[in-house]
């Protein structure tokens, strides 16, 4: 091939590659970081090419069909560890032991927002924030939400759920899952409420001032850890999901601007097939 010829062929070659990792309405000027949320995690890393297919929560696009609309979904139909869950505190082994317990490394960091068409997401600007689970560093990757909440504590769904996604150096994912029920305004959040995008953005949105996610944590930090899924196409597997028992707190007026922008972009609760849930107790 002439070199003239070859440098527009490595730049059309090179955006078809940056769009296919992405969901597929997404701008291919992203970086590699504004890539990684839970809907193409895992196409990211692996070499996936081929655009995957729209999906939504409703109608012929919605949960019940995931798994027909793309062979790259099948896992959301075939797998047998899904997510979200209902977990019941009762039934749930316990473990007491303070080794097991989670590990937080979080600083006030500046963050960007997107809203991707599926949720509102925030990536960090730095990858200083991390958790420790039995000893595996996962940095933070992106935190994003779901209403109304996808886990239930006792078939009990709350308004919201947070999600606060990890992944270690060998790109295994560890997913925090906070419920949100009215209450107080949440000054944590506030700043990235003033500025919700209402519709699918094409660049991000920087936010201002820094969030500190240690002080958005519960006070009581009793978790149950299961193993789990993405809760978006690909639906895929082998995500560690550590979700707080006590929940967080955000005003009706803050549940509500996220409400009118999207009703409802939860994945019903999947069926636990034995698996093991256990019950972590904050000491
Ligand atoms: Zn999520």
């Amino acid at each position: 091939m002439k070199k003239s010829l070859l440098y527009p062929f490595l730049i059309v070659s090179l955006s078809f590659l940056l769009g296919a990792c992405s969901e597929p309405k997404k701008e291919t000027t992203v970086s590699k970081k504004e890539e990684v949320n839970e809907a193409n995690e895992k196409g990211a890393t692996e070499s996936n090419v081929t655009p995957t297919a729209e999906w939504s929560y409703e109608e012929e696009t919605g949960p019940e069909h995931w798994g027909e609309l793309d062979s790259a979904y099948a896992a959301c139909m075939k797998g047998n560890e899904q997510s979200p869950i209902n977990i019941e505190p009762s039934l749930e082994e316990t473990s007491e032991t303070k080794l097991e317990n989670i590990e937080f490394q979080y600083e006030p960091t500046q963050f960007s927002i997107v809203n991707t068409g599926h949720t509102v997401q925030a990536n960090p600007a730095t990858s200083s924030n991390s958790i420790v689970v039995e000893g595996i560093e996962y940095k933070l990757a992106q935190f994003h939400f779901h209403t109304p909440s996808e886990h239930q504590f006792n078939g009990q769904q709350m308004d919201m759920e947070l999600h606060l996604v990890h992944q270690d150096a060998n790109g295994e994912l560890a997913v925090l899952g906070l419920l949100i029920q009215a209450g107080k305004k949440n000054e944590q959040l506030a700043s990235i409420w003033s500025r919700l995008p209402k519709s699918e953005t094409k660049s991000d949105i920087a936010i201002e001032e820094p969030v500190d996610l240690q002080a958005l944590l519960p006070s009581n930090q009793t978790s149950f850890y299961y193993n789990g899924s993405l809760t978006t196409p690909p639906c895929t597997e082998k995500v560690k999901w550590i979700v707080f028992e006590e929940p967080i707190e955000m005003s009706k007026e803050q549940i509500q601007a996220f409400q009118q922008i999207f009703h409802n972009n939860q994945r019903p609760v999947q069926p636990v097939n034995g698996r093991e849930i256990i019950k972590e107790i904050a000491q």
